[in-house]
């Protein structure tokens, strides 16, 4: 499932491609995805310029010059990507939705598994619609601070991993980022939320965002890369230090020979969580 930084960089690579086209026409091969596209999609988009793309959590907002935003979510398996010459190319089986571009070029929703989300909402509408509504402060932005996050986890006792997967305390951080972000920060992703110290808060938004934006930076480059054979998206290299390392040496601590200094696996809120029982306090 895409995460936060495998969506920025979706966002990122389709910017260029998109910002200051006009619609010029929308194929629709089916009713919808998870849920149906809205109706009139079709309809509606023609004709509108695309002003600016932006991401929040995890969905791409493309404004439109009609006060409308077109919200893309990637579900489990959707990818999104742009063919230079849409009318030469050959449909593959889970295109369902084709926006052609006035430069003759085509935006390709693709979706096996079919739980992406196309919404269309009114520019002044976004904050209050479901999907958007509560939802925490952006990780990456200059909202998302130490005070901030201690002010969402204060008196919270479900462990801080499980807090930091909460939507309504920060938006987008998946389950990859929480273990490795808590790992930086060399905190136990058992305690309690809510007993986190200040330098502990502090630490921990500065760690989230680290992980976070060596991933989109490491992305990016898979993008550019991948997109000059034949314009889709790559998958990502990821480089983690502790997310699926169970029974590996510590990467920190276990210089030294200390025999538990070993990543361990945990499930906690239905989700597994990857840490060192040794340095993590
Ligand atoms: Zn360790």
């Amino acid at each position: 499932m895409p995460e936060l930084p495998e969506v920025e960089s979706v966002k990122n690579g389709l910017a260029p491609l998109m910002e200051g086209m006009v619609i010029v026409g929308v194929d629709l091969h089916r009713e919808g995805l998870r849920i149906p596209f809205p109706s009139k999609l079709a309809q509606f988009l023609k004709g509108c310029r695309i002003e600016s793309l932006s991401r929040r959590a995890k969905y791409i907002l493309v404004h439109l010059d009609s006060r409308k935003i077109v919200v893309l979510h990637l579900g489990m398996s959707g990818r999104i990507f742009v063919k230079p010459d849409i009318r030469s190319y050959a449909l593959s089986k889970h295109d369902h939705l084709i926006v052609h571009l006035s430069n003759g070029s085509g935006v390709v929703f693709n979706d096996a598994r079919r739980f992406g989300i196309v919404y269309l909402i009114d520019s002044d509408a976004l904050e209050s619609h479901p999907a958007f509504k509560g939802l925490g402060p952006e990780p990456l932005s200059k909202s998302f601070s130490g005070p901030v996050l201690l002010k969402k986890l204060e008196g919270k006792k479900i462990a801080i991993k499980v807090a930091l997967m909460d939507q309504r305390v920060v938006a987008g951080v998946g389950n990859i980022y929480a273990s490795e972000a808590l790992f930086e920060a060399a905190i136990d992703p058992r305690r309690a939320a809510g007993s986190l110290r200040e330098k502990e808060g502090a630490l921990l938004v500065k760690t989230i965002r680290s992980v976070l934006n060596k991933a989109i930076a490491s992305g990016g480059s898979t993008l550019r890369d991948y997109r000059k054979s034949d314009g889709t998206l790559g998958e990502f290299q990821h480089k983690f230090l502790v997310y699926g390392k169970d029974g590996r040496p510590c990467p920190r601590c276990a210089k030294g020979g200390k025999a538990k200094s070993v990543i361990q696996k945990i499930v906690q809120g239905g989700r597994a969580t990857f840490f060192c029982p040794v340095c993590q306090k």
